[in-house]
């Protein structure tokens, strides 16, 4: 007997969906089956959204965070202090960052760190770009968020060398972020707390 299966329509929509971050074949197909049976689902609005965000948001020619211009709302702020430098690894750490409203300065998106076996060397990443903010503008502090893991580590202890030659102090977030983790899988109190209690890099 023939084996039924959802029409392919259907199956191309759930196999797109398995693309996607942190969905597996069951959510992929109850996805599909909600735009193809629930009276509101309007899918057209969802194709539509996916379809201006390409082109839409870009990274920010200064920082590399998201923005939707050429430069990020934290680079524009007039009231970020601009003396104070927190560098992390993705774009998607600084919002972590940020809800703990415990900094005021402004931020650089490395892109990735140091990882020899994933072939990520100090050159694709935006280590130029970091130093030469720090050689044009007048800066007091580099705060190094990376993460607590090997590759994180060996990416900060590159950074703070590169950093020596220039008259700032460097420093770390305290310890007690899950290992491996990007910023994001921190809660907002351990956040806050390896903010402020940051280590003076020596
Ligand atoms: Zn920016």
């Amino acid at each position: 007997m023939k084996r039924i299966d959802y029409p392919e329509p259907i199956r191309a929509v759930v196999a797109q969906l398995r693309r996607m971050p942190g969905i597996g074949p069951r959510s992929a197909q109850r996805i599909a089956l909600w735009m193809v049976t629930a009276r509101n689902a309007r899918p057209g609005e969802i194709a539509e959204a996916i379809t201006e965000l390409e082109g839409a948001v870009r990274s920010c020619k200064t920082c590399g965070f998201f923005a939707s211009g050429e430069l990020c709302e934290v680079c524009t702020d007039p009231a970020r202090q601009s003396d104070l430098l927190c560098v992390v690894e993705t774009a998607s750490d600084v919002l972590p960052l940020e809800r703990t409203g415990a900094f005021r300065g402004r931020y650089h998106v490395l892109g990735g760190r140091i990882a020899p076996l994933d072939h990520v060397g100090p050159e694709d990443l935006s280590i130029d770009q970091l130093l030469q903010r720090v050689r044009c503008n007048p800066t007091g502090e580099v705060i190094l968020a990376l993460g607590a893991d090997v590759e994180g580590e060996a990416t900060a202890s590159y950074l703070a060398a590169l950093l020596k030659e220039f008259p700032l102090e460097v420093s770390r977030i305290a310890q007690g972020l899950p290992a491996g983790g990007g910023l994001e899988h921190a809660d907002e109190l351990t956040l806050n707390r390896a903010l402020s209690g940051r280590i003076k890099w020596v």
